[in-house]
């Protein structure tokens, strides 16, 4: 398994391998074609320690960046480690239209956070958004949430130690409730639990009201033609 720039030949994967992995712009998980490769006579000159790589998704043709950090330097060619970072994430999508006008700014800033990997920055803002989700929902909303919150934890089975920080970030506004520190799995549960939260409390009942508006629309409109 290893991945070598050469002075000739550019790029080799081991046969047969590809990279595959969710394009930042259009969302599909394609293959990636190698398109701009640096030419390893030059790094074996300059020796440096990470390496810039643009692959073209099959599926939209655009360019996605990619970085490697160099594992040696041979006298023709350089391998390079097989984890790289992806310059640019996929965008993590909301039907944000439906949320409070102040909740939806919140919420896009923390998924804005979560792609590009801030996992801390991530969950404050997730509690900056819940509170203004809660002050909107009146009376009850915190208490509601809190319900539909418990709900998505049995749904997911999800232990109630691994599930403490999450709640703690959603609910223990105010006071000198410290954020716990969340790592990248926690994140990726908070992440899951805040759009289930934010689904139930907003879209679910948007979405189900405009097409019950819809649907009263052609039946007046039927009724007035058949008159
Ligand atoms: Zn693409």
């Amino acid at each position: 398994m290893a991945i070598q720039l050469h002075c000739d030949g550019g790029l080799k994967n081991d046969e047969g391998e590809s990279l595959a992995l969710e394009c930042p712009y259009c969302g599909v998980y394609a293959n990636m074609a190698p398109q701009a490769v640096p030419d390893a006579g030059q790094l074996i000159a300059t020796r440096p320690k990470h390496v810039g790589l643009v692959y073209q998704c099959d599926a939209c043709r655009a360019p996605v960046f990619l970085r490697f950090a160099i594992k040696e330097f041979g006298e023709r060619h350089v391998e390079l480690y097989r984890n790289f970072a992806e310059l640019e994430r996929p965008s993590e999508r909301f039907a944000f239209s439906y949320l409070p006008r102040a909740t939806e700014v919140l919420f896009r800033e923390a998924l804005s956070c979560y792609s590009t990997n801030n996992f801390n920055a991530f969950a404050s803002m997730c509690r900056r958004a819940a509170a203004s989700a809660f002050r909107d929902m009146g009376d009850g909303g915190k208490m509601r949430a809190f319900d539909e919150v418990m709900v998505a934890q049995r749904i997911a089975e999800l232990d109630d130690e691994s599930f403490a920080p999450i709640k703690t970030i959603i609910f223990e506004a105010g006071g000198n409730n410290e954020l716990p520190l969340l790592n990248r799995t926690q994140a990726g549960v908070l992440l899951e639990i805040m759009k289930d939260l934010f689904y139930q409390s907003f879209v679910r009942r948007g979405k189900l009201t405009r097409a019950l508006k819809v649907r009263q629309f052609f039946v007046q409109e039927g009724s007035a033609r058949g008159a």
